[in-house]
């Protein structure tokens, strides 16, 4: 058996790489040392081993291949193989032979030796490519983990294929479990399915695709992301996956909305503004109306108000304005629609039964505010407010002729001296009108 720790090293000025291997004592055939190929002088450098076989056991190749590597171009050299039947060679290649040389033929030797150079420089060429595309890769894997962003690339069947750092710690999970393993195999089902089916239709139509969804991070903290996605192509056209990168878009969707609220609210109240009372008034009328429901309006104004800020300051009229907003919100805020309209003047849409219904909600509102004591500084006021209330009629599509009706019944309670609830029935009113 040869031992590579036994062979004898002859020292070379030739290519080392080039190499003669044998047990001590096995001379280099007179052709092969021709071809200029001498013993190895370490069998470490051998690229090409020619290796002496005089018996033709399956086993010693093998061996001989584990111990020279699978690079090495191993050459056996057989004397008399052009006898061996086909199958006996591909016993000996299956083994782990490169090729097969018989060492008393020279011209065979000359062709075996340039087939063995040749097979070496593609080897070397490959061995600079494979180092280029490590390289290459290594750069690129660096700049994907030095981005914030999760980065991942998945093949056609939707598995993970590559992935950045960010990735891994966006998913709570380690790279070796993410390579090789599906969307729901890393992310809670809503999410994945959200995933699966946008592949499904990238795939199909091809190009880019731009989306945002909610995601739930590793650590549990819910984030609104920014998937940009493409199909990516092999040389030959054929789809080799998907690339994406998932922007995180939280900060910015908080901004919105809160930006969106801050716009539909009253600064000073804290009630909403006449345009989400307009908006949503407006809505919840057209679904009264499909539901067969009545739709009740009202306004109401705080009594001599002007004479507030006169007497007490701006100040005291902002507060009183709260404290009659704050009285509104309890009575009206689970159920109904209140809204500061702006100056001293609130809108509601009472969600009520019957007009009287909603007269007495209203009268109820307004006997609240009047015996409701303000207190500023050392003075106890009594503040009072009048309301004008009326109800949609069934053909009436926009909000504003219920707006103006319940503002003519409120001019009518300031009239009638203030602190009051005057009602203003289209039913009523059509009624009196048809007799
Ligand atoms: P009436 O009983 O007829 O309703 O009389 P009024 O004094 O309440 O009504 P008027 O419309 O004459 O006065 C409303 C005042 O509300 C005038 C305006 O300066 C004041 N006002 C409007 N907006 C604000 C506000 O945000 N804060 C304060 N403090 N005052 C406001
Ligand atoms: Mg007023
Ligand atoms: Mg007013």
């Amino acid at each position: 058996m040869i031992n590579l720790a036994d062979i004898s090293l002859i020292s070379s000025i030739l290519d080392p790489s080039l190499a003669w291997i044998a047990d001590a004592g096995v001379a280099v055939p007179e052709k092969l040392a021709a071809a200029r190929i001498v013993a190895a002088t370490d069998p470490q450098d051998t690229e090409i081993a020619f290796v002496p076989l005089f018996t033709t056991e399956v086993e010693r190749i093998s061996r001989l291949r584990k111990q020279l590597g699978p690079h090495v171009y191993f050459v056996a050299v057989i004397e008399g193989h052009r006898a061996f039947t086909s199958h006996r060679l591909a016993q000996l290649f299956d083994a782990g032979i490169d090729d097969l040389l018989d060492p008393s033929d020279a011209a065979e030797v000359a062709l075996c030796v340039a087939r063995s150079r040749a097979a070496l420089r593609r080897r070397r060429l490959l061995v600079g490519e494979n180092d280029e595309l490590k390289r290459a890769h290594g750069t690129l894997l660096a700049a994907m983990n030095n981005l914030p962003s999760p980065i991942f690339f998945k093949d056609r069947d939707g598995i993970y294929r590559a992935v950045n750092k960010a990735f891994e710690i966006f998913f709570g999970k380690d790279r070796k479990d993410i390579l090789g393993a599906s969307a729901f195999d890393i992310t809670a089902f809503p999410a994945a399915t959200t995933f699966f089916e946008a592949d499904r239709k990238l795939l199909a139509e091809g190009g880019v695709q731009i989306y945002e969804t909610a995601v739930v991070r590793a650590d549990g903290a819910p984030r609104y992301v920014t998937f940009y996605k493409s199909v990516v192509q092999q040389d030959d056209g054929a789809i080799a996956g998907i690339a994406g990168a998932m922007i995180d878009v939280t900060d910015r969707k908080e901004t919105e909305v809160r930006l969106r609220e801050a716009a539909d609210r009253d600064f000073l109240t804290g009630l909403p503004n006449r345009r989400h009372f307009l908006a949503h008034a407006e809505a919840q009328m057209s679904v009264n109306r499909s539901n067969d429901r009545l739709s009740f309006i009202a306004i109401g104004d705080i009594d001599h108000f002007k004479g507030v800020n006169d007497r007490y300051g701006h100040a005291c009229g902002d507060a009183v304005l709260r404290h009659v907003a704050d009285i509104l919100l309890a009575r009206l805020g689970q159920g109904h629609l209140v809204a500061r309209a702006g100056g001293e003047e609130f809108f509601m849409m009472l969600d009520c039964l019957s007009f009287l219904d909603a007269t007495h909600l209203l009268e109820a509102v307004r006997s609240a505010i009047a015996k409701s004591p303000f207190d500023w500084e050392d003075e106890r006021l009594w503040i009072t407010a009048s309301f004008g209330l009326t109800d949609v009629r069934r053909d009436e599509r926009s909000l504003s002729s219920a707006l103006a009706r319940a503002d003519e019944a409120l001019y009518a309670a300031k009239h009638r001296g203030r602190n009051k609830v005057v009602g203003m029935e289209t039913d009523f009113v059509a009624d009196r009108g048809g007799i």
